[in-house]
């Protein structure tokens, strides 16, 4: 059996598991019959997906969306995994290629619309075949009382009493009734069953923009003295500078990177596991094996990847249920350092286009105005009703500011220079700052010097992160960091659109250049 976790970025590309994802696979592959409640968009498909390629043989996916398995199968084939759907849409020439890969023994994944479970010859095809589990996508479709009652989802369980293989199902559709219907029609034993909510509502949550990320990371541990904590950090380096800050201030602490001799990250994890008040600093290399349920904090001092990883990272903090704190902080450099990152990395480019995305969606989330949490469970498919009252934006609600004339103004300081600089040359040239490189440039002479006199350097930094954050303005890696417009900035630019940021971000600006000319 191959190791999901590889699988899961070899065949998947992605680095963590969704909330959820990690308990069903790992259920799954131990050969048992499986129940998943899940939201929609919540990543349903890797659970047996990925349990279909760790294992030998090949697995048979039930599911009534025929645009949804042909998806699945090109996204499935692009990443190398032999798999096939039999649908009504699928031709003779088809066809016969999945048998044949079939006889073969080489088909991982035969989706099959229910149409065709009924149909002569499949039953004598399935038994031929032997599948090693049936997935039932859309499960609730099996429920004669909810209204995508399929007839042919009946048939599944008649199939599976003859092929006498392991069953899991998959849904969306949470209420009781339900539930027990699809236990009773697809399963011969009470199936194990996950239904959780992602939400963990002892967990505070926490962002905040880094002006000096280090006092920020004392002020912090400082005012929780005693309390067992994980602190986050992008770099094996900054684990070792960030403990020894810590220790300094008289915390007992540890670092923690993949770099480390076994022996050292062994000992590590049982003294942190053991002792009370120890502080780890570490990479994300830190967490796996470590079941402490008494974890009160976990502070990332460097922005994550993505927001699986910051979701599975703060889901180490109060296992206990009682409540723990998270804070995230971040800040352009890290928006940099994750861009070229990914651009850097040697995936194709359509999954460096996937990592940007999901990089953007997690700073759409430090960025937003409105309840974090609901916003965090939104990203996952969960629509709770209220908001949460346990995250910084809930204790404060952040006032807006129209920024649609500052964005403007950064575009045109963009463009007007060929998309060939940093935020830190911009920024002078919006502020009309005679520097050598502007007059050797002659972009003192430029229409755009001086137009954003109005703000000071701290605030025009705000502004560009947030534009960075809201993917307006990427820095490309091949340029040194280069700023240049992606296609959203468009309409902005072009008056169509408006923009609003956070106004506290932009007076906390303010006030620190005050402090620290
Ligand atoms: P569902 O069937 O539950 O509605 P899908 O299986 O279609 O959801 O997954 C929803 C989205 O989440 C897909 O775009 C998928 O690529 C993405 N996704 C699933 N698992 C992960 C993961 N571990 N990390 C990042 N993205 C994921
Ligand atoms: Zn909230």
């Amino acid at each position: 059996m191959s190791e999901p976790r590889a699988l899961l970025s070899s065949v998947f590309g992605f680095d963590s598991f969704r909330p959820g994802q990690e308990e069903i696979v790992s259920a799954v592959c131990a050969g048992r019959d499986v129940l998943a409640i899940m939201p929609t968009g919540g990543g349903k498909s890797l659970c047996y997906q990925l349990p279909a390629l760790a294992r030998e043989g090949v697995t048979v996916v039930v599911s009534p969306l025929i645009a949804l398995m042909r998806d699945q199968v090109r996204a499935l084939r692009e990443a190398g995994v032999s798999a096939g759907a039999l649908t009504s849409a699928t031709d003779e020439a088809e066809a016969e290629e999945i048998f044949s890969a079939l006889d073969a023994g080489r088909l991982k994944l035969l989706y099959m619309a229910p149409e065709r479970l009924a149909r002569a010859g499949t039953e004598a095809l399935l038994r031929r075949v032997r599948p090693t589990m049936i997935a039932v996508d859309e499960a609730h479709c099996v429920s004669q009382w909810g209204h995508d009652f399929r007839p042919d989802y009946l048939e599944i369980g008649r199939l599976r009493e003859r092929l006498g293989c392991q069953v899991t199902a998959f849904t969306a559709t949470a209420d009781a009734e339900t539930r027990a219907e699809i236990v009773t029609r697809l399963f011969p034993e009470t199936p194990e069953v996950f239904l959780r909510g992602f939400d963990r509502p002892n967990l505070d949550l926490v962002f905040r923009p880094k002006d000096n990320p280090r006092a920020q990371l004392l002020d912090f541990v400082n005012a929780r003295r005693g309390q067992s904590g994980i602190v986050y950090c992008a770099s094996r380096a900054r684990t070792e500078t960030l403990a020894r800050a810590l220790g300094e201030a008289g915390h007992s602490t540890l670092a923690y990177h993949a770099g480390m001799e076994a022996d050292a990250r062994r000992h590590a994890e049982t003294r942190f596991q053991r002792e009370d008040g120890l502080i780890v600093c570490a990479t994300v290399a830190f967490g796996m094996g470590i079941d402490k349920p008494d974890i009160r904090y976990v502070v990332h001092a460097d922005l994550p990847k993505s927001i699986e990883a910051y979701y599975q990272e703060i889901g180490r903090a109060g296992r206990d249920g009682l409540p723990a704190e998270t804070l995230t902080l971040f800040g352009a450099d890290d928006i940099r350092l994750r861009r070229a990152q990914i651009d850097e990395s040697l995936a194709p480019d359509e999954r460096k286009e996937a990592d940007h995305g999901r990089l953007n969606a997690l700073l759409g989330l430090a960025e937003t105005p409105h309840c974090r949490r609901r916003a965090l469970l939104a990203y996952f498919g969960e629509t709770p009703e209220d908001d949460c009252g346990g995250c910084d934006t809930c204790r404060e609600r952040p006032e807006l500011h129209d920024a649609t004339e500052a964005a403007q103004k950064a575009f045109s300081a963009v463009l007007r220079t060929g998309q060939s600089f940093g935020s830190g040359h911009l920024i002078d040239l919006l502020r009309g700052v005679r520097t050598e490189r502007m007059r050797e440039r002659g972009h003192d002479e430029l229409p755009t010097f001086g137009v954003g006199k109005d703000l000071s350097k701290a605030q025009w930094q705000v502004i560009f992160r947030q534009l960075m954050g809201l993917d307006y303005l990427r820095p490309d890696v091949t340029r040194h960091g280069a700023l240049r417009l992606t296609e959203a900035a468009r309409p902005l630019l072009r008056g169509e659109a408006g923009l609003e940021l956070r106004r506290d971000r932009l007076e906390g600006a303010a006030r620190a250049v005050t402090v620290a000319p």
